[in-house]
């Protein structure tokens, strides 16, 4: 949909310019209006036309476009690592560093902020490249946020979508106003808690005896959840990236497959999603390459780095990933590009407006350094999963008694704590764990696990340990532990606590 300004101004600021364009942080692609005076922006307000913000943005929607500029930290300039300190430098020193030491093996690690451009660009370089977030092959969701408010039952799992497609929440709530009967099953109370008709605290392991219970319609409540499921053309279920990322993902996948077969139960996987053919950080082996090049904060995923390993960052922040890395490059973001992301749990194709011009591209950047020409169209999978040829196994099993460390969503994204008011949402890291289970491992009330305050709260279920991901070291306000450190398992968001 092509957006037009609207005929009255939305903002009372002085502007001389106004530009529609799509907020791409996140799934929902927001249409916002920016309203400009000159090169700055000086407001920006979500569309009214648009399907999915119907007028609103969220807060990291305007803190990513309206802020992002005015940010002391943002990195601006090439950067070079000479003796453990960086120096400003450019992009011929970069070339020529990379050329004093023979490459063998170069893998490409894409983040939040990737786009299907950059990707085209890269996977000339290498087939080793891999993301931080989640590939599924097949379309990620069957229907639109915007028409979840016409469901009669929505299931979430694992999902608090307040945390990662913000203004898809909205639509819960409108079909829960309208009467659908919302069941919330989770490791933890979430803000869909308040609304739901049924809350259901499980660790792994109940979830998946709970899901094998509706398959089979045995006990109640599971049984009646699979009548209304059988019986209700207007069915949702709503899974998180947290669950791909964890032992459950196949069983999961294989669970919406059957109800999507069985019922035709609409589905959103969502979170950072991919249908384009790439590999998961699950995968990699990352000691074998000698050259890592990253797009965004992804080496968080790991506990340690290699030495005398080459690493080239694209980075908003002065990051991990950029102080672990020896060269930087400034990342431009959507606003300042003309791209189209690589996640897109929607599977819309939505490419970005420039509203600034931004002196570095990836693709720009990469093609001059290495020399590639032309790029690789991906494989993009568009089919419904019920259409799809997953191999669906179990990747590994989930045993009662085990404790399972989940380093989940929370209100703040890794990136949002370099912007001193989305950091206010969250001001501190925390390990979640309720009474049953500190007390089973010997955990006190602010005492200190993995490095993090503990806080002992019954909203969490038996057995889970929470922590929240969007933490690391090098943040500016109150920095956290990464997620590598916690886990030490890239890809994944839940493990056990003990193997
Ligand atoms: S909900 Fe997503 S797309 Fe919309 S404003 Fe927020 S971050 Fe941007």
């Amino acid at each position: 949909m092509n957006l037009k300004p609207t005929d009255v101004s939305l903002s009372v600021k002085k502007f001389n310019n106004e530009v529609c364009g799509y907020c791409l942080v996140c799934g929902c692609h927001c249409g916002f209006i920016a309203y400009m005076k000159d090169k700055e922006i000086v407001d920006i307000y979500g569309h009214p036309y648009d399907k999915n913000s119907v007028g609103s943005l969220c807060n990291k929607g305007i803190a990513l476009v309206g802020e992002t500029d005015k940010l002391p930290y943002r990195i601006k300039n090439i950067m070079i690592k000479r003796e453990k300190e960086f120096i400003k430098s450019d992009i011929e020193e970069v070339k020529s560093l990379l050329s004093k030491r023979p490459i063998k093996k170069t893998a490409v690690i894409m983040g939040k902020f990737s786009t299907v451009e950059d990707y085209k660009v890269l996977k000339k370089l290498t087939k080793d490249i891999y993301t931080t977030g989640v590939f599924l092959p097949f379309r990620p969701s069957s229907v639109p946020p915007y028409e979840w408010s016409n469901m009669k039952i929505i299931i979430a799992l694992e999902t608090d979508p307040v945390n990662s497609e913000v203004m898809a929440t909205r639509w819960i709530m409108d079909a829960v106003e309208k009467g659908a009967y919302l069941v919330n099953i989770s490791s933890r109370y979430n803000t869909l808690s308040a609304k739901a008709s049924k809350n259901f605290l499980m660790n792994p392991y109940q979830l998946k005896n709970t899901l094998k219970n509706i398959l089979e319609g045995k006990d109640e409540p599971w049984n009646r959840l699979k009548t209304f499921l059988e019986t209700t053309k207007e069915s949702l279920i709503i899974v998180s990236e947290t669950l791909l990322k964890s032992p459950l993902r196949y069983f999961v996948i294989g669970f919406i497959k059957h109800l999507r077969t069985s019922y035709g139960t609409e589905y959103a996987f969502i979170g950072n999603i991919t249908n384009i053919k790439i590999k998961e950080l699950k995968d990699i082996n990352l000691e074998s390459h000698d050259l890592v090049i990253s797009v965004d904060n992804t080496l968080y995923e790991f506990n340690n780095l290699p030495e005398n390993q080459e690493r080239i960052s694209f980075s908003l922040f002065p990051d991990f990933t950029a102080i672990n890395s020896n060269a930087i490059i400034p990342l431009p973001l959507f606003k300042e590009r003309k791209a189209t992301p690589l996640f897109n749990p929607f599977a819309y194709e939505t490419k970005s407006v420039k509203l600034q011009n931004f002196p570095y591209t990836v693709e720009d950047t990469i093609s001059y350094i290495f020399d590639t020409s032309g790029q690789e169209e991906p494989t993009i999978y568009k089919n419904d999963i019920r259409d799809s040829e997953i191999n669906i196994r179990e990747e590994d099993n989930v045993r009662d008694g085990d404790i399972y460390v989940i380093v989940g969503d929370s209100p703040v994204e890794i990136w949002g704590h370099w912007y001193p008011w989305l950091h206010g949402l969250e001001k501190e890291q925390k390990v979640y764990i309720n009474k049953k289970t500190a007390e089973m491992l010997g955990i006190k009330e602010n005492s200190n696990f993995m490095g993090i305050r503990v806080e002992i709260t019954n909203t969490v279920s038996d057995n889970t340990i929470f922590v929240s991901e969007g933490f690391e070291e090098s943040q500016p306000f109150k920095s956290g532990v990464r997620k590598g450190r916690i886990l030490n398992k890239p890809g994944f968001r839940i493990w056990r606590l003990r193997e």
